[in-house]
């Protein structure tokens, strides 16, 4: 080993709003946190344009600014903020080892998990464009359908995150038209139903998306196919929703946490305890309902409070 192993009394994986609240609570608890941000400083929200729902911005924020924000917060308070991610772990022990980029091993008293998720696209280019453009492509309803409001929206996917995604979305848009590649809903019954009985709701089933369309970076709307019959069709929007379900970004801590059946990090309900002691859990990591920044940030604190008490408790 080409470095020395570096002992750290609080690490922090990842640099979304979970990791930087934790930060900011460890910190000031002096914890001394040291926080790798991850392949995506910032996380999820430096996708997104303008944040309006996080208490305390009446005028709204940008994602990117709100996160830098976040991040001077965190330094504020002596946090080490390092560029870097984590490729492997070792929890078997009392001690938690933890790699960056296969090189650098850190030995850490309290480990924070807020390494959250990732959405799911169709990787389509022109989706991608839009999304990169900011020019109405989301996978976010709760975050991103007020800009829609009184406009006619698209949004793709058959489970429940879809089916309550539209349902949001046809409170503030005139018309939402939901895509569906099957012939009926992966959702649960009440959620399908719901959908159903909604009249700005029109349901396409069978169809998948073949291009986004718009102009000047903006989008206009979306053509599709139907699988079933070829029928080639023209959809006008000016919001494009993808709702096809989220990847938590948890595989590095398979064998040693347990997870759910797609991955989220399984919580000791009520607290951001995971199975093994000292290794706790914040964010979108281990949160398939909410998934909001508020929550996140929310959950951050919880870890930082939790792995003060957990090093207080062993005379640290
Ligand atoms: P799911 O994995 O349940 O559903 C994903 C949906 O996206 C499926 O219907 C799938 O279609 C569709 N899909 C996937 N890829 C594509 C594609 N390339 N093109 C078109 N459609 C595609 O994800 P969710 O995020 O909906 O839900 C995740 C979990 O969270 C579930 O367990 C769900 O029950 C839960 N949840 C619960 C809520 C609640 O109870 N209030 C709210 C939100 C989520 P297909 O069916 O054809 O495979």
């Amino acid at each position: 080993m080409s470095e020395q192993i570096e002992k750290v009394k609080c690490l922090i994986i990842g640099s979304g709003p979970a990791g930087y609240t934790a930060a900011i609570y460890a910190a000031r608890a002096n914890m001394n946190p040291v926080l790798y941000q991850g392949m995506q400083p910032g996380g999820q929200l430096t996708t997104t344009n303008e944040v309006e729902n996080f208490p305390g911005y009446p005028d709204g924020v940008s994602g990117p600014e709100m996160m830098i924000q976040l991040e001077n917060q965190a330094k504020r308070f002596n946090t080490d903020v390092r560029n870097g991610w984590v490729t492997k772990v070792d929890f078997s022990g009392s001690v938690h080892k933890v790699w960056i980029e296969d090189k650098k091993e850190i030995h850490a008293d309290t480990v924070i998990i807020s390494t959250g998720a990732t959405a799911k696209y169709l990787n389509l280019p022109s989706e991608q464009h839009y999304l990169k453009a900011g020019g109405g492509v989301s996978a976010c309803a709760v975050c991103d359908g007020f800009f829609y409001r009184n406009q006619e929206t698209v949004i793709v996917g058959a489970g429940d995150s879809a089916c309550e995604e539209a349902h949001y979305l046809s409170n503030i848009c005139k018309k939402v038209t939901m895509l569906v590649r099957k012939d009926d809903f992966r959702a649960s019954k009440i959620m399908k139903e719901r959908v159903k009985n909604t009249p700005n709701i029109e349901i396409l089933f069978n169809t998948e998306t073949e291009e986004v369309l718009g102009e000047n970076d903006l989008v206009t709307g979306v053509r599709v196919k139907n699988n079933q019959t070829g029928e080639i069709k023209t959809i006008s929007c000016t919001g494009f929703f993808v709702a096809i379900g989220h990847q938590p970004n948890t595989e590095i801590f398979k064998p040693y946490l347990e997870l759910d059946e797609v991955g989220y990090i399984k919580n000791i309900p009520g607290t951001s305890k995971t199975n093994v002691a000292g290794v706790f859990v914040s964010g979108d990591a281990a949160d398939k309902n909410y998934r909001q920044a508020i929550t996140a940030a929310g959950t951050g604190c919880m870890a930082a409070l939790d792995a003060e008490r957990y090093l207080a408790a062993k005379g640290h």
